[in-house]
């Protein structure tokens, strides 16, 4: 029998607690609670392995360009709720935690991408669905349209501010960019058979181009209401036809791209008519960078590693090529071999053929 086991045993007992509880903290720190304290974007290393870090700065990306237009965000890829029933219940919980004014999105693998902010949140919920964001395969891209959509950015209706719609905006900064090349659609390529990789590879130069003309003529100032609209459909379709493509797991699958594709060129050609600059007939490349038409607008002249003609290219293969490093042009695989990009008949040619 020990003497005075009551108290010791309390004292025990209260250390056991104290530790427990000390325990139980150090076990549920939130990751992406730490993470959203101090900057807007937030990927959990559990969800995209490898590309965790390309992932964050892309919606780092995302987050700064809504900030600049008036819609301050945090953006998150976790690895699931974090000891919350739903979504919807942590990213409510994380936004009275930070005590953040703006807009949060999250998502997690297998789990729906929600929002909550200062706009009702019928109107996330209405504004999400209309959308369709929860089926984008792309849980970076996920993240970014469902922002886009929840911060209430004016879509289609051009009425509201004077500027494009965020939608727009954001979509031509990061939706189908080098980023999207570097994990998604790079990494699905490499998996999949050379024939699936070829059909992809000509539609995604084709759809570079669209996206480049939609930047193109976003740039514009003052934008109609009708410019406004047609580029915002331009783009939804360009996003479309870039999910299409990223789903298909057989080369034919590719050419459900084609009639998005198809609604985005023609979206284009009514806001180039709308702000007055009718698209002349000289093809979908025609005024793009000849080295890589996704590179945008050719405002100079560079000859290319391949040839040995000035070709129009955009400042930077211009100045790559003055300072001795002439770029190589964009390639697309024909028939086992690899061509200029503009040596191929149209990807619908081929995937109809
Ligand atoms: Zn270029």
């Amino acid at each position: 029998m020990i003497p005075g086991s009551g108290p010791l045993r309390l004292f025990a007992a209260l250390l056991t607690l104290a530790g427990g509880a000390t325990l139980a903290t150090a076990a549920t720190p939130d990751p992406a609670l730490q993470a959203l304290r101090s900057r807007d974007a937030y990927v959990s290393p559990q969800t995209l392995g490898p590309a965790t870090v390309a992932g964050e700065a892309r919606l780092a990306e995302a987050a700064e360009s809504l900030a600049g237009s008036g819609h301050p965000v945090k953006l998150a890829i976790v690895a699931g709720p974090s000891g919350a029933p739903s979504m919807l219940t942590y990213a409510r919980r994380l936004k009275r935690t930070l005590a953040y004014q703006g807009t949060i999105v999250v998502t997690a693998p297998s789990r729906p991408v929600v929002a909550v902010g200062p706009r009702a949140p019928a109107a996330i919920t209405r504004d999400l669905r209309a959308g369709r964001v929860g089926q984008i395969a792309d849980p970076i891209q996920r993240v970014v349209e469902a922002a886009g959509r929840a911060v209430g950015a004016p879509i289609d209706d051009g009425a509201g501010s004077g500027t494009l719609g965020v939608t727009v905006l954001l979509a031509l900064a990061v939706i189908g960019g080098a980023w999207a090349a570097a994990w998604g659609l790079r990494r699905e390529a490499r998996r999949a058979s050379a024939a699936l990789a070829g059909e992809r590879a000509r539609v995604r130069v084709e759809l570079d181009a669209l996206r480049a003309r939609a930047r193109t003529l976003a740039s514009r100032p003052d934008p109609s209401p009708a410019a406004r609209g047609a580029l915002d459909r331009a783009v939804a379709a360009y996003s479309e036809a870039l999910v299409q493509i990223e789903r298909a797991r057989r080369p034919e699958e590719v050419r459900r791209a084609v009639p998005p594709l198809d609604r985005g060129l023609a979206a284009l050609a009514e806001a180039a008519r709308a702000l007055g600059e009718p698209l002349e007939d000289g093809g979908l490349y025609e005024g793009l960078c000849a080295i890589d038409p996704g590179h945008g607008a050719a405002t100079s002249m560079a000859v290319s590693a391949d040839g040995d003609e000035a070709l129009p290219a955009c400042e930077q293969c211009a100045h790559d090529a003055a300072a001795g490093r002439p770029p190589s042009r964009r390639v697309v695989p024909i028939g086992g071999r690899h061509e200029p990009f503009d040596e191929a008949p149209p990807a619908r040619e081929i995937l109809s053929g």
